[in-house]
């Protein structure tokens, strides 16, 4: 079946109720989750259903299973979920973050493109580009200015769905596809730190933001 996806109608939701409606070993189905299911370089959400410790969320064909601790469900159980909103909350601004920097970093650097779509956690999004060059750290401090500023315009964050069903994240003139779990304001980011990451291969580059 297809679970509804509360974590994408409110991405502010930490608790909800629902029904368990499959089991495979660790991992429970339910009819509706807050929680994001790894995908699109977002790390999986925990949490708890009930009192047993949800490890990760992940996504089998279309199927989202919530990997638990202890499996003592049963099939039309109904139970109480409660995301880990600490840990959610820093992936929302990393996650949000990284756009804005992805942005300012192809602005500044003109010959360059993203690698992957990057994997972001509550610690920092980390972003592989294809290049040939070394980027220049005096180069990432422009860019980490210019995404400072922008973070401090309080610009808001849309989340909007076309005809396709394909989702869309904007804020001012900045456009992108994504489906992750996002703030809706630049206010809530905070300041961000950029840095270079251990270099990830030959012709590419690793940025890593961070939010502080
Ligand atoms: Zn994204």
């Amino acid at each position: 079946m297809i679970t509804e996806k509360l974590y994408w109608k409110d991405s502010y939701l930490k608790y909800f109720d629902a029904i368990v409606v499959s089991i495979e070993d660790n991992k429970i189905e339910l009819d509706r989750t807050a929680f994001y299911p790894k995908g699109g370089g977002q790390v999986g959400d925990t949490g708890y259903i009930n009192e047993i410790k949800v490890l990760d969320t992940i996504k089998e064909n279309d199927t989202i299973f919530h990997v638990v601790e202890k499996n003592d469900f049963k099939i039309g159980e109904n139970v109480s979920g409660k995301i880990d909103w600490d840990r959610r909350y820093k992936i929302m601004r990393n996650h949000s973050a990284s756009h804005i920097v992805e942005y300012f970093m192809l602005l500044e650097f003109k010959d360059i493109r993203p690698y992957s779509s990057g994997l972001v956690d509550d610690l920092k999004d980390r972003t592989d580009y294809l290049t040939e060059k070394t980027l220049e750290i005096e180069r990432i401090k422009i860019v980490e200015n210019n995404v400072n500023a922008f973070i401090e315009e309080n610009n808001p964050i849309n989340i909007w769905i076309d005809e396709n069903g394909i989702r869309h994240w904007e804020s001012k003139f900045i456009k992108t596809k994504c489906a992750g779990t996002h703030v809706k304001n630049t206010s809530e980011i905070g300041k961000v730190k950029i840095e270079k990451g251990k270099k990830p291969g030959k012709g590419r580059e690793r940025i890593e933001t961070m939010v502080i």
